[in-house]
Order: C-alpha cells, then sequence, then structure tokens
C-alpha cells in the first residue's frame, strides 16, 4: 500500500502581538489533494496556558492542533528539518488515528507508564516516528528527538525520567528502521 505524502507549508510572518493568543504559522497539506490536515501555531504563553512547550492541542470539538512557543519557535530557526520532523510525528498520530477519544486516556497513559518500565515504547509513537521518518528521513527525526530530550532535561517536572526514558527508546527503535 502506498502511503500519501504530506508537505509542511510556512505561513507568511505575521505580527504575534498577543502573548495569548494562538497564531497560525503553519500548516500540514496532502500534496496530492492540497488538503489541511493539521494547523500549526504560535502561542507565546503556550506552557503557562496549556503546561507544555509543544503540544497537540484540542481547539474545538472536531480539530487538534499543533501549539509551540519561543523555546521550539528557536528550534525552528536554527534546525528546520528537526523541528519539520516534530511537526510530522505529530501529523503521524492524528492520521493514524491516534487522537481519537474513545480510548481512555488515563488508562493509555497508565499503560504507557508499564510499558516504558518494561523497555518497550508504544506502537503508536513508534508508528508516529516512522511517518515521520518516512517524510523527513532519519537524521531529522535523531536530530530531533535530541532537542525534545535536551528541552524536557530543561524543564525537570516529576514526569520527566519516565519521559526520558521513552524518548531514549524511541531513538533506539528509529536507529533500526
Ligand atoms: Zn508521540
Amino acid at each position: 500500500m502506498k502511503s500519501e505524502v504530506y508537505d509542511v507549508a510556512i505561513n507568511e510572518n505575521q505580527a504575534w502581538n498577543d502573548p495569548n493568543l494562538l497564531y497560525e504559522s503553519a500548516k500540514i497539506l496532502r500534496r496530492d489533494t492540497g488538503e489541511k490536515v493539521i494547523s500549526v501555531f504560535y502561542c507565546k504563553n503556550a506552557y503557562r496556558k496549556l503546561g507544555y512547550h509543544f503540544c497537540a492541542h484540542q481547539l474545538n470539538e472536531d480539530e487538534i492542533g499543533i501549539v509551540f512557543d519561543d523555546m521550539y519557535l528557536n528550534v525552528s530557526n536554527t534546525n528546520a528539518r528537526a523541528f519539520e520532523a516534530l511537526l510530522m510525528h505529530e501529523a503521524g498520530h492524528l492520521i493514524n488515528g491516534d487522537f481519537e477519544s474513545d480510548i481512555d486516556r488515563d488508562k493509555a497513559s497508565q499503560m504507557r507508564v508499564i510499558e516504558i518500565l518494561q523497555g518497550k515504547v508504544a506502537s503508536n509513537e513508534l508508528a508516529a516516528d516512522r511517518f515521520a521518518v518516512e517524510h523527513c528521513g532519519k537524521n531529522a527525526v535523531m536530530q530531533m528527538l535530541d532537542i525534545v530530550i535536551a528541552t524536557r532535561k530543561k524543564r525537570n517536572t516529576a514526569d520527566g525520567e519516565i519521559a526520558l526514558k521513552e524518548l531514549e527508546l524511541r531513538k533506539q527503535a528509529v536507529k533500526r528502521m
């Protein structure tokens, strides 16, 4: 089965004045039809508002967007390929149907922790990384994972240790792809 090809389209520079608003800064498009699959938003106060520097965020009942703040704006300026890999990982989740809400999220996240402790990465994470590798190449995905690891280390939250373990496991898996 031939999988579809997607591109990241960066929007023209805008005045990002209000630190609490979400500004669409890019979108991911299906190459053959030009159909938008996901919007990417910059929000200066994303971390304060949402608790993440970069995340997939439920915008309304039927739309999920990617939101990032200055930490990842900096990544997009210094390593555009790694930033695209990050976007494509999230697009992979969306296209694979991982965000559809009929799953029990608490239970899923408990299972995820148990698996990580056993040295396993959830299959949906691996599938999203594979999607990113197909679109951006292995090198960009490895760089992206190193960047996410560095920002997780800076954040130093309670769940940081398990998150870092998962990221290292993902790096090992991407290396083998
Ligand atoms: Zn993921």
